[in-house]
């Protein structure tokens, strides 16, 4: 049994699917004006954690991701740089895909684009119009009118007074304090330059609210299991998506939502504006890996603050040679009854609202009685915390990618030798291979290599 910690009720409830055996999950996906920061790869990190545990627990997964390809930022960026739009934002989406795969973070099933959905943005608007919950301003934008939706606020646990109607509130992001009617569709401006689309309420662009409501509906239905993203989302983007998809269908619109803590650099937010920001390029420059970096995001539990440190890599690279050295003596078979009982805390841990410190902490109990009692059989239980976790190396992910050019060229020559029967150069080189560090074995498919 899967149990999260749902924002809107405020209480930890087990996760089942609504429909059949898969749970839908929309992630409010990248702004893609420049490249992601690791602050942004731990609400990404926290979201692969959750689909992965979902998946360990026999249920399917629908995640649908967003890619925020116009808004204030993008078309600034696109315009200062005098380039298109589109031009402007593929670098980056290019950017953050790679990015995923550096960190093992599993790909979404459907990663939508803004600007791919402007129709369907129209028409939830116009049904807005329609149920009279929106209407136009003098200036041509279109405002969703926030006392007409009785549930306002019901997320971000605030009860707003009536009294406040009378204000707008055009850009995207806000605070509670200047909560107020809020842009659905914005009338084109000078600084928009090339970019808009024309509406029923003339040339314009879609606000950011707007779209993950259609694209949600779109591909997870009116009602969907499970929305996440970071707790900087909760209140104004996700309050507004409520208001808009409930509006308009009068249904339930997510059942489950979740929230991640702030990644933080010296107690304050990690965040592009504050400039304190590492991207996740930058530290792979500074030598530190993917899979040291994914360690480090994930081993915090998501809804506590992680202060981010050098010293916490450096730790995660001396963590995870631990786990290297136990995991290449483990061996398949029957796993002994202590190892089964790492396993069952392990996935206690994880059902318990994703207490991945508390999971590290199983792993890390496996390591200690199999290094002291011997790692035969636990390679299956190894594999099956990895498949939450993604941070383990297992040998023949090692030879996929780490084998260095002299070994390979080594191997090159003893696999001619031996087509030669050659048999002394064929010792010899595999003796000048294990001399560098590396083991070789023969078998019916031919030789494979791990290290020492
Ligand atoms: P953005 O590109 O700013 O819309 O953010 C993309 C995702 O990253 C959202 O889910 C944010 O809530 C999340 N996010 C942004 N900054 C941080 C941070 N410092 N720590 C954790 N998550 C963050
Ligand atoms: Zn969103």
């Amino acid at each position: 049994m899967m149990n999260v910690y749902n924002s809107l009720s405020r209480r930890v409830e087990e996760l089942k699917p609504l429909e059949g055996n898969t749970i839908r999950l929309y992630t409010c996906g990248p702004t893609v004006y420049n490249f992601a920061h690791i602050g942004n790869f731990r609400a990404y990190a926290f979201e692969d954690i959750l689909r992965r545990v979902v998946q360990f627990n026999g249920m399917k997964i629908r995640q649908v991701m967003n890619l925020t390809d116009v808004d204030d930022k993008t078309i600034r960026g696109a315009n200062a740089a005098g380039v298109a739009l589109t031009d402007y934002t593929k670098t980056y989406k290019d950017a953050f895909f790679a990015d995923l795969k550096k960190l093992n973070i599993q790909p979404a099933e459907v990663y939508p684009a803004a600007t791919d959905h402007i129709p369907e943005m129209i028409a939830l608007v116009q049904k807005l119009m329609e149920k009279g919950v929106a209407y136009q301003s003098e200036d041509g934008s279109v405002y969703f009118k926030v006392r007409e939706f009785p549930g306002y606020g019901k997320l971000a646990h605030i009860d707003f007074d009536n009294q406040r109607t009378g204000l707008r509130c055009a850009a995207d992001e806000y605070d509670k304090e200047n909560v107020g009617d809020f842009a659905l569709w914005k009338a084109w401006e000078e600084s928009d330059g090339p970019v808009g689309w024309d509406s029923p309420w003339g040339r314009g662009r879609p606000g950011w609210h707007i779209e993950c409501s259609a694209m949600s509906m779109k591909y997870l239905g009116e009602t969907f299991d499970l929305h996440t993203g970071g707790i900087d989302n909760l209140f104004p983007h996700h309050e507004n998506e409520i208001a808009q998809a409930e509006a308009a269908t009068g249904k339930e619109f997510v059942r489950t939502w979740m929230h991640c803590a702030h990644l933080r650099v010296n107690g304050e937010k990690m965040s592009k504006s504050a400039g304190n920001f590492f991207t996740l390029r930058d530290l792979l420059e500074k030598g530190y890996t993917g899979r040291e970096i994914r360690y480090v995001l994930i081993n915090a539990h998501y809804r506590t603050g992680l202060n981010f440190a050098f010293s916490a890599l450096e730790d995660a690279r001396k963590a995870l040679a631990r786990i290297d050295a136990c995991v290449a003596q483990a061996t398949e078979g029957a796993a002994p009854d202590w190892a089964q009982k790492h396993l069952a805390d392990f996935t206690a841990a994880v059902n318990d609202d994703l207490n991945i410190p508390s999971a590290f902490a199983a792993l890390f109990a496996l390591v200690r009685d199999a290094n002291g009692k011997g790692a035969a059989g636990t390679l299956g239980v190894f594999k099956r915390m990895d498949e939450v976790l993604g941070v383990i190396f297992f040998e023949n992910e090692k030879k996929a990618v780490e084998i260095p050019a002299e070994i390979q060229a080594m191997l090159d020559q003893r696999a001619e030798a031996r087509k030669a029967k050659n048999w002394a150069e064929s010792d010899r080189l595999r003796d000048a291979i294990a001399a560098a560090g590396w083991v070789v074995k023969d078998s019916k498919e031919g030789q494979s290599v791990s290290k020492k």
